[in-house]
């Protein structure tokens, strides 16, 4: 089994990887959070595109630059499969070299438009 990126627990084929294929859409605001960490350990910047919202999508996107280490979701707002807006907190522990090692800690914005779950931005500690 490959564990999955997010930390779920579960593996990688009964969790981010049907959203990530784009197989399945993810039901909620936490669900598409954690395939979109996913996907940045995997460096798949066109899903990242997709799932952001076109309001504030960024023309280009560095998935190399940054090692993702693991994901902790300290919490979330609403984001369930019947809202339509939900925030997600969580810290992501990341290295960009052999010493550098350190955290982010985000609170993340999300919207469902048309019955899909967008990233619109979020707000760094
Ligand atoms: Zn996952």
């Amino acid at each position: 089994m490959v564990a999955c990126p997010c930390g779920s627990g579960q593996s990688y084929g009964d969790c981010c990887r049907p959203f990530v294929k784009g197989e399945l859409e993810p039901p909620t605001a936490e669900s598409l959070m954690r395939s979109r960490y996913t996907a940045y350990v995997r460096r798949d910047a066109g899903y990242l595109h997709r799932t952001w919202h076109p309001t504030t999508v960024p023309t280009t996107l560095d998935v190399e630059a940054v090692e993702w280490r693991g994901l902790e979701v300290l919490g979330s707002t609403r984001g369930g499969a019947d809202d339509d807006e939900g925030t997600v907190t969580f810290v992501a522990h990341h290295s960009t070299g052999v010493i550098s090692t350190g955290q982010m800690r985000e609170t993340s914005r999300f919207v469902k438009q048309d019955g899909r779950w967008l990233y619109v931005d979020g707000d760094v500690d």
